[in-house]
């Protein structure tokens, strides 16, 4: 039955299978979003009796709303680890995130990043700047081809880019190793920490992480909320994300100046609520962290090797099939394109998980150039072509989910899908 999980998700969602059938849908798809903890809808509901905006009113509501917004900010700084003089600022999610962090790198930073990160990571750096590393296929590889990089680095600030929990494979990056490296050289690190941050610790200073960013709708909390956390100087002197109100310090005929901290690129009227169900999300994953990984652990162990064991399935990694990683697997299934496997999943089996190229390209295409001849390749129109299959288990999984996965994989492995599919128009299966 599994470890029993006192952070606890919305109850399952019932779900109709093609003939008929009603199951509880299993959403093996926590990797992309993650349903909200029960504890993040009574945070929100509380905070809704004070609904006001922050910082600017007198009245009481506005008060407290003021003092839940910093109240979450100081959860979210514990969450992290944070150190003195590093900021946390709210912002959308992870691309915000990182998008705003590239807007505040000093003048003429280089920036190195490994092409195995997802799209988030890997695009927003400035163009003539970015060095981009080939996938590495070993913690050494990672090490020693960013080591290079850093030699031929000049005299400018460098930032080096890293995920620490890989969206495609699950795999653990060695962060640490190459957050020394980074700083042996006088580089700064930022890390990717979406896919971390639900299923592992996240701790800036066991990192050695420079900056940090995570997304809420990842960690159960609503769309909408994510956090850039770190050293204040270049964000400091960053021209502001948000130019607007709340931001600036003092607005004159010609111009304005900027306030520092957190506020300078948080213009206009902030996601209190937002915050306020973000930091709900982390508080309960500090108190809880042991039994969540235990839940998930008792989860994932085996499927790698379970899918395996069935003729036809292929799973990736990155590093090697031995990497710890959070559970997440990626798989395909020779002679059955990915979104036919995904869409029969769904449609027979009452199983919710993604399929495609998982925002990741440059990885999943050096991923699946692995395979051998008569691989999943997909149909050879293109449609469906060069992609997989990702299952990614949470708290919102019981160990039925996952044993319904393996059967029903083995069964699309040895008989095909139970209907018949056609490709529609539109590309999907119908
Ligand atoms: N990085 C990683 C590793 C991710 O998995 C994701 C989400 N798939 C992102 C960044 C981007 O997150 P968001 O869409 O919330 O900005």
């Amino acid at each position: 039955t599994g470890t029993p999980v006192p952070a606890t998700v919305a109850a399952g969602l019932p779900c109709a299978t093609l003939d008929g059938r009603t199951v509880e849908h299993a959403n093996l798809d926590h990797g992309a979003s993650a349903p909200a903890l029960t504890a993040v809808k009574q945070a929100v509901d509380t905070a809704t009796r004070s609904y006001a905006s922050v910082h600017r009113g007198k009245g009481h509501a506005s008060q407290v709303s003021s003092r839940y917004y910093e109240a979450a900010r100081e959860e979210v700084a514990r969450f992290v680890g944070a150190r003195p003089g590093d900021e946390v600022i709210f912002t959308r999610q992870t691309t915000d995130a990182m998008t705003l962090l590239a807007g505040a790198l000093p003048e003429g930073t280089e920036v190195v990043v490994f092409d195995s990160e997802h799209h988030a990571s890997l695009l927003p750096w400035p163009a003539g700047r970015t060095t981009r590393l080939p996938v590495p296929r070993s913690e050494d590889a990672a090490a020693d081809a960013l080591e290079r990089a850093l030699q031929a680095r000049t005299d400018r600030p460098v930032l080096v880019v890293v995920t620490a929990a890989s969206n495609v494979t699950g795999e653990l990056w060695p962060v640490r190793r190459l957050a020394d490296l980074a700083h042996a050289h006088g580089a700064r690190i930022v890390v990717d920490a979406a896919q971390l941050a639900p299923h592992r610790a996240v701790d800036l200073t066991a990192l050695g992480a420079d900056y940090l960013a995570f997304s809420g709708h990842k960690v159960y909390a609503p769309y909408g909320t994510g956090v850039l956390v770190g050293r204040a100087d270049w964000l400091d002197a960053a021209p502001p994300y948000l130019p607007g109100g709340g931001a600036t310090a003092e607005v004159g005929p010609s111009g304005a100046t900027w306030r520092t901290g957190a506020a300078r690129h948080e213009g206009g009227s902030p996601n209190v609520l937002g915050a306020v169900a973000l930091a709900a999300a982390c508080a309960t994953f500090r108190r809880h962290r042991e039994a969540i990984e235990a839940h998930e652990a008792h989860l994932f162990d085996g499927l790698v090797d379970a899918l395996e064991a069935i003729d036809g399935v292929r799973t990736y990694s990155i590093f090697s099939s031995a990497q710890p990683r959070v559970p997440v697997v990626t798989f395909t299934l020779d002679g059955l394109p990915a979104d036919l496997v995904a869409t029969a999943l769904s449609r027979e089996h009452g199983i919710g998980v993604r399929d495609g190229k998982f925002c990741a390209h440059p990885l999943v295409t050096e991923l699946l150039q692995d395979q051998s001849e008569g691989g999943c390749a997909g149909p050879v129109d293109g449609t469906g072509a060069g992609t997989a299959v990702r299952v990614s288990l949470g708290l919102g999984n019981r160990p039925e989910h996952v044993t319904r996965l393996v059967a029903a994989i083995r069964e699309l492995a040895g008989a095909g899908p139970r209907w018949e599919y056609a490709r529609g128009a539109d590309g999907t299966w119908q």
